[in-house]
């Protein structure tokens, strides 16, 4: 069973202009594989027996958690197609500014969802601040699973707002939080990384961009951290799930684990016990 962590979808109306912006704000240095949408995402899953995938949007206003939880319940109670209902694991998004953050997070729990994403560059906050242990606090009572942006983002200029040293001391803080820190602990600070993150009882997910795939350092941490604790991801569109499987496969960690990276602990995690039928 082959389970992505996080991939990105946008509505079918804005989906290219989206991505457009998205590309223009890191300078061309990226492209996107597919079109981004929800359809273009089931077609390139399908073609690479991709079995489940989880959808992380990003609230940039905090008027936004209504309509993303509306569209995380859509897809997932089938309003999107039985496809999307079955293969697709939406997560939601609370702002971190969102005056209402404690009651939301709530309202995300009861309703089944099952996780947030956070991205500290589109939702300014500092990962480690007082405020921002409150609200990693409530997710960890409430349940809920935290996929979190870390490192550099190509969009922005650097700010060490999620950097692998703040990931840290949020473990510290916040003992029991389940917390999957994107792009291998921190996107291009793979050497902080190591030493601040790997070994300890967070998950990475494997995201990296094409460029990043034969360097030294993600390979490392890829090696290095433990294997129960890796879970794959492309954040697709930005990455295809061939490149982003093989990057996997590249560290050589033996058919268990590899299997473990690819889709079993995602499973574990996410309560999955079967692969869903095309
Ligand atoms: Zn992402």
């Amino acid at each position: 069973m082959v389970i992505d962590v996080h991939v990105h979808t946008f509505p079918d109306d804005m989906a290219a202009r989206a991505l457009e912006k998205l590309v223009a704000k890191a300078d061309r240095a990226i492209a996107p594989v597919a079109d981004g949408t929800v359809a273009g995402l089931l077609d390139q899953m399908r073609a690479h027996a991709v079995d489940y995938a989880v959808v992380c949007p990003i609230a940039t206003r905090p008027a936004q958690f209504d309509g993303i939880l509306a569209e995380a319940l859509a897809l997932r109670d089938g309003e999107r197609g039985g496809e999307a209902a079955r293969h697709l694991i939406p997560f939601a998004s609370v702002h971190p500014a969102d005056e209402a953050r404690f009651a939301h997070l709530q309202q995300v729990a009861e309703r089944g969802i099952r996780g947030i994403k956070i991205h500290p560059y589109y939702q300014p906050c500092v990962l480690d601040a007082p405020d921002m242990l409150e609200y990693f606090r409530c997710c960890r009572d409430l349940g809920l699973i935290v996929q979190c942006h870390c490192g550099f983002d190509i969009g922005f200029p650097f700010d060490p707002v999620c950097n692998p040293e703040r990931i840290a001391r949020v473990l510290h803080d916040v003992p029991g939080l389940r917390l999957i820190a994107a792009h291998l602990g921190g996107w291009r600070q793979w050497e902080e990384s190591l030493d601040h993150l790997v070994g300890k009882g967070l998950y990475l997910d494997t995201s990296i961009l094409a460029m990043n795939a034969t360097e030294e350092a993600p390979q490392r941490v890829l090696r290095e951290h433990p294997a129960d604790r890796l879970l794959f991801a492309t954040d697709w569109p930005w990455l295809s799930f061939r490149d982003g499987i093989d990057f996997v496969r590249s560290a050589r960690l033996g058919a268990n684990n590899e299997r473990a990276v690819l889709g079993g602990n995602a499973a574990h995690l996410l309560g999955i016990s079967v692969p869903a039928p095309w």
